[in-house]
């Protein structure tokens, strides 16, 4: 029979596929002798069967859960039910990979009218007896039986005004006996039923929930923002409880072995006196530091601390831990790895080595490269008098600016718009993420540094602020006050989450440098990885910042770019409105001194690097004006001024604009399409590379250029444009009387050109792949018109994996690469290639150009880092799979 149930003793760490992350943890942590009250697990098998026997606890897991339950009533001594001595239970979630208060959890199952006196005289504590109680059926209904919480809170509400209290500890024991027949009459008006007494049926009832939550909205959405699979499911841990809110000689917590936020090496976190499980991470009260609590239990404390250490040590890793003291007793409920931002990622990582906890290569496979994103973001100007209006903790660093919004689904459709909203709240809750997604950044005036908010937000490298208790709400009036100053709704602010200010309005921002730990990372990438990491960058400052984060040379210049200027543009307007040759040919005389300046700036930044410059590509009209407004200014100055120089001036443009108008641009008169029809374009663009190296060379600098014909389907198409390239060449060398090397190549960026490679290599010293070009021909969609109309509809569906032009698709583009990369070597063994689409600067990306034996990738220079480092773990991530091919644990 297959096993479905496993005692806390039964399992171990590496059984998180099975047991989830929490099951196989506290299955390690019980291994190794830590306090963690006894339990069992049930696996995600019996959750995927579950599901398959259309949402019904199969009868075998029903059978290996009593049979455990009666195991752990044996160790415990207590019994599920026993009105004298009954055990109490949480049931939790626990899938694979953490989804942090996704899924459902209820804690104190078993009570009921009877346990609830059994309690009340082995505790001899009336009042927390039925304080616990409560908290059951309230926790039950909501997550179980799903009742709004809403209608217990009100009920609370009116008992405490009838009491004249202010808070619930003023509640005694008769007040929460009455309340809890309230409660009752509650959950009987909402499911014409009493509330459950059975224990045995409360414990089935809140398995299914946990299997069921699986699938709940947020859950759904969170797998989807981490690329978890929906066919994992969740395990469902029972655990017998302890409790932290039976006197002040008890408490919880949660805390980190280092701090998530900077990476600093000390313990980190906060805890509650008299308090049970959730209320930490819930955000409702404000926690206590933990190092307080070295005063309030120095015993206790003491042991944390040993246990986080030896907890850090076994895992080698930072973990987050939640623990519960019952009268002064430490029990651990849950250790796992610590979510971290990037800058602490870095930082633990870098340090791990030096304490001689990983090696270089361990440490390099730490960071999330996706994750360094965060560290190159724009930060508030150093210079800057900063006003703070208010200050609250710094929960995840990074700087945003954004307008305020007080509700989750407000912030999504703001965002969806495009606006940079912040959500400010008292308190996030799971059912909040849509909007937490949608946002640049979050503000919270409650809960501190663990809470829900600041967790989800240093998860997904967003600016939070939480406990900022200064802040007044008012969600009705939608604004928030500080003092005397008001913000309303839909004002601009600025957050810094690294040092938990608000301020007014816009601030001016600077760019990202790198940490010293952060180069020093780079630096042991630089050692593993094979892979060249090359920058996109058209103009001076880009290649400047391209060298400064590591990039060995520049896979793309895009040429067009330099001609928007808008001091260029009359004169490549010129250009295109030439009717004669003579005409076009003065107009690209004022156009080849311009140039070749921006080339010599480049060349110059890149101190004899490789640089690759892609000759005119874009279709003409993207220099001309707009079609429909011109057509407006014609009609009005037909109306006003019919006589006018002006009207012919503004007829004959747009006589030009119509001429050069296109069914479909994108496959239109572009690329090197414009080379063959109008040659003089791109022979001014030659000669002005050319010149511009003849004149650094004279000034003793060196350049190494890569010529690139962009959009080649045909090799006759690349001998043409080869064949001016060189003549241009020949001309400027004779001219200068300076001698210069060059390479000439293409992009290969139509599929024609990938199945053709071996005929284009003919003529090609070098292929860069042009990723973005080659995934809208290949899938035949135009990017524009996708990403707006069916492409999200396409991944929601799961009918494509992932968005194409972010991560490339093996399959069908891949394919393409892999051919053209044999084809072209195959003609010319020692062919240089690489990739200068997107893709160049993602993950997944560049771990298959590694695979395909690319030379290089190229990306725009903030990417360049996460380029270095994702190039690093592709050719560790490949000597692992050799080696574990060849049977050698890793
Ligand atoms: C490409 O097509 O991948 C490319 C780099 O060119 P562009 O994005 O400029 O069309
Ligand atoms: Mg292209």
């Amino acid at each position: 029979m297959q096993k479905f149930v496993y005692l806390f003793n039964e399992g171990n760490s590496s059984m998180k596929e099975l047991l989830g992350g929490k099951g196989a943890n506290l299955a390690e942590m019980t291994k190794i002798g830590l306090p963690v009250p006894d339990g069992f697990t049930i696996s995600t098998e019996a959750c995927t069967a579950y599901y398959e026997e259309g949402k019904t606890i199969p009868s075998e897991v029903k059978a290996q859960l009593l049979e455990a339950l009666s195991n752990l009533e044996d160790k415990t001594g207590k019994k599920l039910g026993d009105p004298k001595n009954p055990l109490l239970v949480s049931v939790r979630s626990g899938s694979v990979f953490s989804m942090p208060g996704m899924m459902d959890t209820v804690l104190n199952l078993g009570m009921n009218d009877e346990t609830v006196k059994g309690m009340a005289e082995l505790t001899n504590n009336a009042r927390f007896a039925y304080d616990s109680y409560r908290r059951f059926i309230q926790m039950f209904c909501n997550v179980v039986l799903d009742i709004d919480g809403f209608y217990f809170e009100q009920y609370l509400e009116e008992i405490r005004e009838d009491k004249g209290y202010s808070t619930d500890p003023e509640m005694t024991a008769e007040d929460w006996q009455e309340l809890i027949v309230g409660y009752k009459k509650i959950v009987r008006k909402h499911i014409k039923q009493d509330f459950p007494q059975d224990p045995k049926e409360q414990l089935l009832l809140a398995i299914d929930a946990v299997f069921n939550s699986w699938n709940n909205q947020r859950a759904i959405i969170y797998r989807r923002l981490n690329k978890i699979p929906d066919h994992l499911g969740t395990a469902v841990n029972i655990q017998s409880m302890v409790f932290g809110n039976t006197g002040n000689d008890s408490g919880t917590g949660v805390a980190f072995t280092r701090n998530p936020s900077t990476g600093e090496a000390k313990l980190y976190g906060e805890y509650l006196i008299n308090a049970q499980g959730e209320d930490v991470v819930a955000g409702i009260r404000t926690p206590q530091p933990i190092h307080t609590l070295k005063n309030e239990m120095p015993e206790v404390y003491q042991q944390f601390v040993e246990t986080s250490n030896l907890l850090e040590q076994h895992y080698q890793d930072m973990q987050d831990i939640e623990f519960t003291v019952e009268h002064g007793k430490l029990f651990i409920l849950q250790t796992r790895t610590g979510k971290r931002t990037a800058q602490a990622a870095i930082r633990i990582a870098v340090e791990m080595v030096k304490e001689g906890i990983l090696d270089k290569k361990a440490a390099l496979m730490r960071v999330d490269p996706d994750q360094l994103n965060q560290l190159l973001h724009r930060r508030i100007d150093d210079s800057y008098q900063r006003k703070q209006i208010a200050k609250g903790l710094p929960a995840s660093p990074g700087a945003a600016t954004g307008m305020v919004v007080f509700d989750a689904d407000e912030a999504e459709d703001l965002g969806n718009e495009g606006k940079n909203v912040i959500l400010v709240r008292a308190e996030t809750t799971p059912d909040d993420i849509h909007g937490i997604i949608a946002a640049q950044a979050i503000v919270t005036s409650r809960g501190g540094m663990t809470s829900h908010a600041a967790v989800v937000a240093r998860g997904m490298g967003k600016a939070c602020i939480c406990g900022c208790e200064a802040l007044k709400i008012d969600v009705k009036a939608k604004q928030f006050r500080v003092g005397d100053t008001v913000v309303n709704h839909h004002d601009i602010i600025t957050i810094d989450g690294a040092t938990g200010e608000i301020m007014l309005g816009e601030i001016p921002m600077i760019e990202p440098e790198l940490s010293a730990e952060f180069q020093l990372l780079l630096t042991w990438a630089d050692e593993e990885r094979k892979l060249g990491v090359r920058a996109n960058a058209d103009n001076p400052e880009d290649a400047h910042k391209a060298v400064e984060f590591g990039a060995e040379g520049i896979g793309l210049c895009r040429t067009e770019h330099m001609f928007m200027d808008s001091k260029r543009i009359p004169t490549v307007q010129e250009m295109i409105l030439a009717e004669t040759y003579e005409e076009r040919k003065a107009a690209l005389d004022k156009l080849l001194p311009m140039q070749q300046s921006d080339f010599e700036g480049i060349l110059e930044a890149m101190e004899g690097h490789p640089v690759t410059i892609r000759l005119l590509d874009p279709p003409l009209h993207e220099f001309m004006p707009d079609k429909e407004e011109l057509l407006v200014e014609v009609t009005k100055l037909q109306i006003l001024d019919p006589n006018s120089a002006q009207l012919k001036e503004k007829e004959q443009l747009l006589r030009k604009v119509r001429q050069l108008d296109e069914f479909n641009p994108m496959l239109g008169h572009r690329g090197c399409r414009l080379g063959m029809i109008h040659p003089e374009i791109y022979i001014m663009q030659a000669k002005a590379i050319f010149y511009a190296a003849s004149t650094l060379s004279e000034k003793g600098i060196k350049s190494k250029l890569e010529i690139m014909i962009p959009l080649v389907g045909h090799v006759n198409e690349l001998k043409a444009m080869r064949k001016l390239v060189v003549e241009a060449g020949l001309e400027v060398k004779e001219e200068t009387g300076c001698d210069f090397d060059y390479m000439v190549g293409t992009m290969i960026e139509i599929p024609r050109a990938a199945i053709t490679a071996d005929q284009i290599a003919e003529e090609a010293e070098f292929f860069s792949f042009g990723t973005n070009d080659l995934t809208q021909t290949t899938f035949g969609y135009s990017r524009d018109d996708a990403e707006g109309k069916f492409l999200q509809a396409y991944i929601e569906n799961k009918v494509l994996p992932d968005n194409p032009f972010a991560v490339l698709d093996r399959d069908g583009v891949g394919k393409l690469i892999e051919t053209g990369v044999t084809l072209g070597r195959k003609t010319k063994p020692e062919l240089k290639t690489g990739i200068c689409g997107e893709h160049g600067g993602e993950k997944s990306s560049i771990q298959f150009c590694y695979e395909t034996g690319l030379d290089y990738v190229s990306c725009s220079p903030y990417r360049v880092p996460v380029a270095r480092l994702a190039a690093a773990q592709a050719t560790i991530q490949h000597e692992q799979n050799n080696k574990r091919q060849a049977g050698v644990t890793v």
